[in-house]
């Protein structure tokens, strides 16, 4: 080993030295010892290792502390400010729970719960007989069942309808258009998870144009089910045909819709999925917590028989959703019924929020910055949301953001330092910080982290 290589390493603080810093010290109020240590001797670690591949620094104890601290810090599942401008932003945890919702779910959290118990007749329930009957007076649906997510319902209804329909024996197989062959992301591939449902892909049409008579062509006394899937994330446009659920459902078999954002009220083109049920969808299935606005679930409604097919099914106890995922369901669609949805979902509340009240939040939010940071260039511009989540791909919102000037990438990542952190959009002139994707408090901690980024 050359010389100086061997010099940085000697150099390298001990460990119990680390933990002597005082940034080391008020880590540890906050963490505990163990944990600090830990992210010390992971620290020292990959310093070595950068040392021996040739490009490591020489570091100090407090350099060490300082990394480890946010190594700690950046740890963890934790409250974020999400100011990007995408109200269902996946990697930062979609929709946020409506009070009465978060209540539930404390509530179920903290005490015993009649999850599966039946308190008339004191004997056994079901998990599922909670929030099926506000699904069906919802939707019009027949039945329900709620499993663990969107993913989960699709594969779980096609395992059960293939393996639940009448045939002569041959290779089961499921119609699908091939403008619908789609990936939703996270690697979740229709064509893959039809093949995992045991059916084998008959696909129809093209990408751009599939008619109801291709779909006639391919049935056979081996299909089983007609799976259509709305085209989440992207649109086609120009020379485009597609076949809606209406159409398919006097095909005489079972149609399972994935219909996937789970819009319960009108919001642009996104299909409704009370519009699906009546339109003779055997299955819909649709998330919960995109645009319905409530917990990661995945939802199915529609016909009895298939409904029940499902809940007999191997798969249903492997994807079952649990007690807090139920309680908040179950209070978010109590909104819906009672009609107070617009006003009680986040989801709800920030997408239709009229421009003028996003304008007012971002003048404040930039005054606030500016009296915190003066030198700091802070104005506030016109900037598109999105709804996100892969769902409505070309579906502007008009929205408000605070323009940060400065150097841009380094003013991004000192915010998403900050505790806590807060993420914004790197873009024309600076750090955007849009205002339609802000929640009651977080105004605050946006002023706090720009403030500390500058010293302050
Ligand atoms: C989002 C989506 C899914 C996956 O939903 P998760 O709840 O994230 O599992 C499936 N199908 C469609 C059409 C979707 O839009």
């Amino acid at each position: 080993m050359e010389t100086d290589k061997r010099e940085l390493l000697r150099g390298l603080p001990a460990v119990d030295a680390v933990l002597r810093e005082p940034v080391a010290g008020s880590l540890a109020e906050r963490h505990g010892r163990a944990a600090v240590a830990a992210a010390v001797r992971e620290t020292l670690g990959r310093l070595r290792g950068e040392i021996l591949t040739g490009d490591g620094p020489q570091v100090t104890g407090e350099g060490v502390a300082v990394a480890a601290a946010r190594l700690l810090e950046g740890r963890g599942l934790r409250r974020v400010v999400n100011a990007t401008g995408v109200v269902l932003h996946t990697n930062l945890g979609r929709s946020v729970l409506s009070e009465r919702a978060v209540k539930a779910v404390t509530a179920a959290a903290t005490h015993y719960t009649n999850l599966e118990y039946d308190l008339l007749s004191g004997s056994r329930g079901s998990r599922y007989a909670h929030s099926a009957p506000l699904l069906r007076e919802i939707t019009g649906a027949e039945d329900a069942l709620v499993v663990n997510n969107c993913a989960a319902a699709t594969l779980l209804a096609l395992s059960a309808v293939v393996g639940g329909a009448a045939g002569d024996g041959g290779e089961p197989e499921v119609i699908v258009s091939r403008g619908q062959l789609i990936e939703i992301g996270g690697g979740f591939r229709i064509p893959e998870v039809l093949e995992l449902s045991g059916a084998r892909l008959r696909e129809v049409g093209t990408t751009n144009r599939t008619r109801l008579a291709d779909y006639e062509r391919a049935v056979n006394e081996n299909t089983r089910a007609i799976l259509w899937v709305h085209p989440s994330n992207f649109e086609t446009v120009g020379f485009t045909e597609s076949v809606g659920v209406a159409d398919l459902a006097p095909l005489g078999l079972p149609v399972v819709a994935d219909v996937g954002s789970g819009a319960l009220l009108p919001l642009s083109d996104e299909p409704r999925v009370g519009g699906a049920v009546r339109d003779g969808a055997s299955l819909v299935i649709f998330s919960g917590d995109k645009l319905l606005g409530g917990p990661q679930a995945g939802i199915s409604v529609g016909a009895a028989r298939w409904v029940e097919a499902m809940r007999r099914h191997p798969l249903a106890r492997a994807v079952r959703a649990d007690k807090l995922c139920l309680a908040a369901l179950e209070e978010t669609l109590r909104s819906y019924l009672e009609g107070t949805a617009p006003d009680e979902l986040p989801t709800l509340k920030m997408l239709h929020a009229p421009a003028e009240e996003i304008e007012e939040r971002a003048r404040r939010l930039a005054a606030e910055i500016g009296d915190a940071v003066p030198d700091l260039a802070v104005d506030v511009v016109p900037s598109v949301a999105r709804s996100g989540g892969g769902t409505l791909p070309t579906y502007e919102i008009p929205s408000r953001a605070v323009r940060l000037g400065g150097d841009a990438g380094w003013l991004a990542d000192r915010l998403r330092e900050a505790g806590p952190p807060v993420v914004g959009r790197v873009s024309e002139g600076g750090l955007w910080l849009d205002a339609r994707t802000l929640l009651p408090g977080d105004e605050a901690a946006v002023v706090a982290a720009v403030a500390g980024a500058y010293g302050g």
